[in-house]
Formats: structure tokens, C-alpha cells, sequence
């Protein structure tokens, strides 16, 4: 097809549109556009293609090279596919290789396959979906992606979800919504007269909970201070014996499905009846965690987060959708919409989904559409699949670390591995020993995991998020720490 065939006949004056598509300048930018994009396809192939045979970090001298990127903004234009070369060639080998199978750090997840191309394409779609009238198609997909989730979630059907950058705004929705419906329930209004003089929330989590959640509770105008943080059993889940009964109509709860270190998810049965029934609110930090619904093996593990007043959960990470994409969800409209609703200037009274008024953007990424492509792809038992699959390879992680001396801090719960290394097979964890390997692993490069944190003690996090990873991508990685253990011990 031409450029030319893209008039409608009678859509306007035949002459002007004519011009207006053979206009030179427009012709001359199209074609560059369209050059470009098979270019950076092209590109993008090959890097695929390479990025496996790589160390998962980038060499130092790649790292360092990234220092040409660093010049003053020149004053005249470049050409666009110089830029293309030169993010390429600086670029591509400065990323970290996340998405071949053995990259084990931070709960990263990798990149399905529907996603990754959906990504490409949608990218050159441009849409803005913050209203239904600036993408029909975004808007569609938005709403059907949402949909399957809370269908593979278990959660309830006429709750509402929507996209957001990630589980850190996804909890600060929730957690805001849950403000809001408390005060106005109180008969407050935030919206009217914000937080000066309000009635005081009483705020509550577990000792475990995320630094992110605790970032949105303080976003919220919260406070952290005044979090009453209620004790952990050894698993790192809330310890429901210790869970105030005491909590009222102005009480918010934020409980977390998936501990990031051990997988592990709070008493959700025990606890959210409670609450609620006393007019406070739960909202859960299901980051990866809520996603063991998915899985009819592992589902018992969130028994009774559908009970919950709100829900954050990431698509980006153990879904496999390419960054950034997070889901808020909130079991009544109302309560989201008080909390996020723009001006009816904007919202035509038709729109059934009119995701500016719904979430915390107005402008916004079309995240829906990789979540979509991703799920239309997998469907249901995909997914339940790349739920099990990345938790046996956990556990196989743990099996052949603890066969070879190895400590292992925590059960394997989910899809994260804690442990640490002795200065001798066998022994416990030694702290000197554990970041040395850690640092040893990183640089040798056949995988990557970082350390953290656990009940005092330093220890690596191997997180098994990335639906590429393959048993033997984990021998080869346990080979490879067992070797650098070797060298540390040495
Ligand atoms: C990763 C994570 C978050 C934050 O999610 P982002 O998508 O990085 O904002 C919150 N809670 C838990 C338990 C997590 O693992």
C-alpha cells in the first residue's frame, strides 16, 4: 500500500488531501520512520539473539563506555539512525541480560514472547488509552487484560483493575482509596479538606512488609512512624496470634501476599475477616505473590486474599510483561473513583472505562496491551505452567545448593531461594563468605543473584521469575556459585 491509498475518496477535497499527502517533508519523514523501525526490528533480533551467549552483567568496559553518552547537548539536529547506531552500539552491551534464563535478582521477571512483540508493535501505535475516544483499540485491551486477571486471580469480578507503572503505585492506589473510604465513612472528606484535622487512621502491617509499601503508606501522608508493624513467624509471614482484634472503622491493614525473600504470604483467612467485619480496611501487597492464585497447586497458599478491600500486583515481574506494568485493583468502583476521578469536563457520561478517572495517571503508557497478549497467549494453564515451572526450578535451586553445603535460610515457599555460604561445606553461613560469593557470582557471569537482608543475617536472593529459566540454566548456575565458593574458599 502507498501513502496515497490512505485517503478515504470523498473524505475531503480530493486536491488538498492529495497535496497534503505527497507534501515532501511529510513523504521524506515517513520513509525515515519506516526505515527506521525495520532498523531498530533488525537490531533488536540480533541483540536478542546474542544476549544469551553473554555474561548476564555487562563487562566493566562496556559499563565504562557508557561515558561517551555523556557529552554536552550538541546545538544542531543528528541524523536519527546515527542515534540508532550509537544507542545500539554503546548500549546494547551495557544492559543487563535479564531476560535469558539465568538472571536471579530482585524478582525481575523476563519477557514473554507475545508480550516482547506486542511491546514492539504497540510501541509504534502510539495510543494514549486515558480516555476510550484517544484509542478504541488500547481501551479494549485494557479492559479484557483486566478482566482475565481478576478471572486468574480468583478475584472478585465486579472489582475494578487497572494498569499502573508497577506494584508500588499500584499499592499507593489502594492504600489511598482505602484512606478515603475510611474517612469518608467517618464522615470526613478528604477531597474537601485533606488531612488537616482529620481523624487519625490506625495503621497497620507486618514486620515484613515491602520498603515500597511502606514508601506508599508515607506517600499517603500516613506517616511510617506510626505503623504498628506486627511480629513474623519463621517463614516471614504475619504471626496471626499477634494480630491486634482490637482494630475499628478508622483501622487500615496492609497485609502481603509473597514475602520477597521467602515467598511466604500472611494468614489472609485468619485475619481479613476480622477487620473488615470492624469497618477497616485491607489492602494486599501482592507484588508477585498474589500470582499463586494462578496456579491450582499453589492457590492454597493466598487462601482468602479475595476477601480484601484493594490488591497491588505486578504484571512486569512474574507474569513476564515487559516493563514497566503494575495492576491496582479495588473491590468497589466507588472507592477508586473517589480517590481518582477527574473532572466530568473530560469524562463523556458514555465511557465505561474511563482509566484517567480510574487510577493515578492521566496520560498514560497502553500497559494493558502486553498484559493481553501475553495472557491471550498463555491462557490459563500457560500461566499456572510459568507459575509451577519457576517454582520448581526454585526448589531444585535449594535442593542442589543444600546437597553441596550450601545453607539454606528459609523454605522454599514460592519462587525465591535464600541462602548463605560457610566458610566449609556443611557449616552455617558466614557473612564475609556469603558477600564474597555474591560479588564473585555477579562477576563471573554465567547468572546473577543479589544479596539481602533475613532476620539480621546477610544472605543471597536467587528469585526464579524469568519464564525462560530451564533446569539447565540452573545446573549451569549452581555450577557456577559452587565454583565461585570454591575460589572464595580458597
Ligand atoms: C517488587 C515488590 C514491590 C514493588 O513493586 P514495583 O513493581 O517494583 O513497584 C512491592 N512489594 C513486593 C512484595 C515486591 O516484591
Amino acid at each position: 500500500m502507498s501513502l496515497t491509498d490512505l485517503a478515504r475518496p470523498g473524505a475531503a477535497p480530493r486536491a488538498t488531501l492529495d497535496r497534503a499527502l505527497t507534501n515532501p517533508t511529510s513523504l521524506a519523514l515517513a520513509r525515515e520512520r519506516i526505515g527506521l523501525i525495520t532498523e531498530a526490528a533488525r537490531r533488536a533480533a540480533s541483540y536478542v539473539a546474542g544476549a544469551r551467549h553473554r555474561p548476564i552483567a555487562p563487562d566493566p568496559e562496556a559499563v565504562a563506555a557508557l561515558d561517551a553518552f555523556r557529552r554536552p547537548l550538541q546545538d544542531g539536529p543528528r541524523d536519527a539512525r546515527e542515534v540508532l547506531v550509537e544507542l545500539d552500539t554503546l548500549g546494547s552491551p551495557a544492559t543487563v541480560a535479564q531476560a535469558q534464563g539465568r538472571f536471579f535478582g530482585f524478582v525481575n521477571g523476563g519477557v514473554d514472547n507475545a508480550a516482547g512483540a506486542a511491546a514492539l508493535l504497540a510501541g509504534q501505535w502510539d495510543q494514549n488509552p486515558a480516555l476510550p475516544v484517544m484509542s478504541p483499540v488500547a481501551s479494549t485491551l485494557d479492559e479484557v487484560a483486566a478482566g482475565w486477571v481478576l478471572d486468574l486471580l480468583s478475584l472478585p469480578p465486579t472489582a475494578t483493575a487497572t494498569f499502573t507503572p508497577g506494584a508500588t503505585l499500584a499499592n499507593l492506589t489502594g492504600i489511598l482509596a482505602g484512606r478515603d473510604a475510611l474517612l469518608t465513612r467517618a464522615g470526613w472528606s478528604v477531597n474537601a479538606d485533606g488531612l488537616f484535622g482529620a481523624p487519625a487512621l490506625r495503621v497497620i502491617t507486618g514486620e515484613e512488609v515491602h520498603v515500597s509499601a511502606l514508601k506508599a503508606l508515607r506517600l499517603a501522608g500516613l506517616g511510617v512512624d506510626r505503623i504498628e508493624r506486627v511480629p513474623t513467624d519463621a517463614t516471614g509471614a504475619i504471626d496471626a496470634a499477634r494480630f491486634p482484634t482490637d482494630t475499628d472503622h478508622l483501622t487500615l491493614v496492609v497485609l502481603q501476599a509473597g514475602n520477597v525473600n521467602t515467598g511466604a504470604s500472611d494468614p489472609f483467612e485468619a485475619i481479613i475477616p476480622g477487620v473488615r467485619e470492624r469497618g477497616g480496611w485491607v489492602h494486599i501487597d501482592g507484588a508477585f505473590g498474589l500470582w499463586a492464585a494462578a496456579s491450582p497447586l499453589l492457590r492454597h497458599q493466598v487462601a482468602g486474599a479475595a476477601l480484601a478491600d484493594s490488591w497491588g500486583t505486578d504484571a512486569h515481574k512474574w507474569l513476564n510483561v515487559p516493563y514497566d506494568s503494575g495492576i491496582a485493583i479495588v473491590r468497589e468502583r466507588a472507592d477508586l473513583e473517589r480517590t481518582t476521578a477527574m473532572s466530568a469536563a473530560y469524562v463523556a457520561s458514555g465511557d465505561a472505562r474511563p482509566l484517567m478517572s480510574l487510577g493515578l495517571q492521566m496520560s498514560q503508557r497502553a500497559r494493558g496491551i502486553e498484559t493481553w497478549a501475553m495472557l491471550a497467549s498463555n491462557g490459563r494453564s500457560g500461566v499456572a505452567d510459568l507459575i509451577d515451572r519457576t517454582c520448581a526450578r526454585a526448589r531444585l535451586f535449594a535442593s542442589l545448593l543444600c546437597d553441596a553445603g550450601v545453607e539454606v535460610l528459609a523454605p522454599v515457599a514460592l519462587n525465591q531461594v535464600m541462602v548463605a555460604f560457610g566458610s566449609a561445606p556443611g557449616g552455617r553461613g558466614d557473612d564475609a563468605v556469603t558477600a564474597a560469593v555474591i560479588e564473585a557470582a555477579q562477576r563471573e557471569g554465567t547468572m546473577w543473584a543479589g544479596g539481602t537482608v533475613w532476620k539480621g543475617r546477610p544472605a543471597m536472593r536467587i528469585s526464579v521469575s524469568d519464564q525462560a529459566t530451564t533446569e539447565d540454566d540452573v545446573r549451569a548456575s549452581v555450577a557456577a556459585l559452587l565454583e565461585c565458593w570454591e575460589a572464595v574458599r580458597a
